[in-house]
């Protein structure tokens, strides 16, 4: 550019914008090309010198240094860069929260995905004949010892246990259920459905509130597939009830010549009654009931990673694995092998509760949460300001993901309320927590926003994420 054109164009601020070169020579330009690279940067910068010639034509703002547009470019990269599926802090009271990714891995289990992931395994692999194996091999004798269970497989989820399971026994026939026990867990996963599309000819047998021994001895021929009981883990039928107990079914399915098959849900591998949690069906109580197949999750009170685990009969067994569906519905090395881990653990149960973060949260006694709530409610107060006021308070946690419904767990959480009792306040609050870099997700309760500790375990990690809440100030 000759100096009489420099000096017209100073004439106009459009013009002293600075050109893409020089911003590029900026210090935030260089952190933007270490941590995002030289295309999306230049990409980035040339956006950020747009928009401010827009403004500039708009008549909004003045001219803008190199250093300005290069950290507004930053800005954009870092933003962008943000992982979308990114750590919370589930402060919502419910431990095992489906849209929240339900259990937390134990350490043990985190180490283990982590060394699967970073190298070849021995997955289908038999290192002692140097042979080739199967991948339930690595757990299967532990899924046996803890449950009982002669033979045992996995697949993706709970819900792939039982697709698979329905299809592999009783596609094209009859399977027996109650109609007390036809239940939906979530919107898309609704047994009569599921068992539809797994090729099974729903029998419906007994009323919504009570089915007796004789509804399932009617109803098998020998035609029927299966008998399927549904442990009804996320509502309770109370009053003029009838069920049959499993033990019973499993003598109606033996006489009849059908295997029965239950599908427990969140099946424990625990007693819980051991860590002062109300006794949840686990899993080795329904082999001994005479199940010939029992289905249960993963990563709900097993506390481990999304799977399906299917125990049962050996023969049973055998023929689910050799379902073509099988392969469609397995699960990777990464989950096998935290999977493992998680089970490991189950076998020193003195230990288990310290080293199982969903046990380790839902065994917090109250005193503890009591002097979380003591500590942080000091903290949260200057960062929320006069606008809000919060106070500990006892509440209530639920385990979640369906098991024991109706049972609560005492606990304390802070409670924060607007002082002028604004619900939109508290919303707008609500919504700030929710944008921190690490969301803050607690729940809304009578105009107050309830954060229940009982999940929370790294409190600085937590403090920190709080005093980044910009404008809390203003929102109140
Ligand atoms: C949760 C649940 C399922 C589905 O299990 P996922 O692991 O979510 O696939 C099936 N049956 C029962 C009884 C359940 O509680």
């Amino acid at each position: 550019m000759t100096q009489a054109a420099a000096r017209s164009d100073a004439l106009t601020p459009l013009r002293l914008l600075p050109a893409v070169d020089q911003v590029l020579k900026a210090e935030a330009a260089r952190a933007a090309l270490e941590r995002h690279g030289r295309q999306a940067t230049t990409a980035a910068v040339r956006t950020a010198i747009d928009e401010r010639r827009a403004a500039l034509r708009a008549g909004a703002g003045g001219p803008a240094s190199a250093e300005e547009i290069a950290a507004a470019a930053l800005a954009r990269l870092d933003a962008a860069a943000m992982p979308s599926l990114r750590p919370v802090f589930n402060l919502t009271g419910t431990v095992l929260h489906t849209n929240l990714g339900r259990a937390v891995f134990a350490e043990e289990a985190v180490a283990a995905a982590t060394r699967a992931m970073r190298s070849a395994v021995a997955l289908e692999y038999d290192l002692d004949g140097g042979r080739r194996g199967e991948r339930d091999d690595h757990v299967r004798n532990l899924i046996c010892e803890l449950t009982g269970a002669e033979d045992a497989t996995l697949v993706n989820n709970n819900a792939a246990a039982v697709l698979i399971v329905l299809n592999t026994l009783s596609q094209g026939r009859p399977a027996v259920v109650s109609r007390g026990e036809l239940i939906e867990i979530g919107g898309a996963f609704r047994m009569p459905e599921i068992m539809r599309r797994a090729g099974a000819e729903l029998c419906e047998v007994g009323t919504t509130n009570r089915t007796h021994a004789r509804d399932y001895r009617d109803a098998i021929t020998p035609a029927t597939g299966l008998i399927l009981k549904v442990h009804t883990s996320n509502y309770r039928i109370e009053g003029f009830t009838a069920e049959v107990p499993a033990r019973e079914l499993a003598q109606i399915a033996s006489a009849g010549g059908v295997p029965l098959v239950n599908d427990l849900g969140s099946g424990t591998l625990a007693d819980l009654a051991r860590y002062g949690l109300v006794h949840e069906p686990t899993v080795k109580e329904a082999v001994a009931e005479g199940a010939d197949i029992v289905t249960f999750s993963g990563d709900k009170l097993l506390g481990g990673p999304q799977a399906g685990f299917i125990v049962g009969r050996r023969e049973l067994v055998a023929r689910i694995n050799k379902n073509p569906m099988k392969r469609a519905l397995r699960v990777d090395k990464v989950r096998l092998a935290a999977i493992e881990a998680t089970l490991r653990l189950y076998s020193d149960p003195d230990r288990l509760a310290e080293r199982l973060p969903t046990l380790r949260y839902l065994t917090r006694s109250a005193e503890d949460l009591a002097a979380q709530a003591a500590r942080l409610a000091p903290l949260l107060a200057p960062i929320l300001g006069a606008g809000f006021s919060i106070q500990p308070e006892p509440c209530r946690s639920q385990i979640g993901s369906g098991a024991l419904p109706l049972e609560t767990l005492a606990g304390v959480g802070l409670a924060i309320r607007a002082r002028d009792g604004s619900g939109g306040r508290i919303a707008r609050l609500a919504d700030a927590l929710r944008r921190l870099p690490v969301p803050v997700i607690g729940r809304i309760d009578d105009q107050a926003l309830v954060l229940d500790l009982r999940c929370l375990e790294d409190e600085a990690a937590f403090v920190a994420s709080v005093t980044a809440l910009e404008g809390a100030h203003e929102l109140a």
